[in-house]
């Protein structure tokens, strides 16, 4: 395959691919910048073909992905079923992209990316890493005047390098469509009272 020319690449890093087509929105998923021909079942990792419908290994169907939400994965969370929680790199429909990619950008050092895709545990790390970046340029001054403070400085250091490092990595992972969102189908006696409702 060759590589799509800069202009797209622009293009489908700024906008998410838009495909009405019903048959190829199966895999539409699964297209990414380097438009290769096969894809990673996000449930198991087993590679399968682009045309393929539903995972060889576990089972999945991929179409089904489509109906996943964010918050949904959240009350799988709280319900203590994180077997049912699948991680995806599309954008699920009760997110926004270019919210996540201006949360990332903007308040990336605070989680923001984290919070906004319901990663709570990833998003308290982020935010105990800033308060440790905030107290070693806050207290420097006299923590540097000391022998202990000097060493705690340069252990603190190491720390909030690594955390700086996450957050840039954080930018490039959710423009290239590598950034994991937590996502699952809602359950099932919801779907059940969203019928009768119909009715
Ligand atoms: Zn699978």
């Amino acid at each position: 395959m060759t590589k799509p020319p800069m202009f797209i690449l622009i293009k489908r890093v700024i906008k998410p691919i838009k495909i009405d087509n019903s048959v190829k929105k199966e895999y539409a998923f699964a297209m990414n910048l380097t438009g290769r021909q096969t894809q990673k079942c996000p449930r198991c990792g087993c590679k399968a073909l682009l045309n393929q419908y539903k995972c060889p290994e576990c089972g999945l169907v991929f179409s089904k992905l489509d109906m996943a939400t964010n918050k949904a994965a959240a009350e799988r969370y709280k319900k203590h079923e994180r077997n049912k929680i699948i991680m995806i790199r599309k954008t699920p429909p009760d997110l926004k992209r270019w919210k996540l990619i201006l949360y990332t950008v903007l308040f990336g050092l605070f989680g923001g990316q984290y919070f906004y895709t319901r990663r709570w545990w990833w998003g308290i790390f982020y935010l105990l890493g800033f308060a440790l970046l905030f107290s070693l340029v806050y207290f420097n001054g006299y923590l540097m005047s000391t022998e202990w403070g000097e060493t705690l400085v340069n252990v603190g250091a190491v720390f909030v390098g690594a955390y700086g490092i996450c957050w840039m990595l954080d930018i490039v992972r959710v423009c290239t469509y590598k950034f994991k969102i937590p996502v699952s189908l809602p359950s099932e006696n919801k779907v059940v009272v969203a019928k009768e409702e119909e009715k």
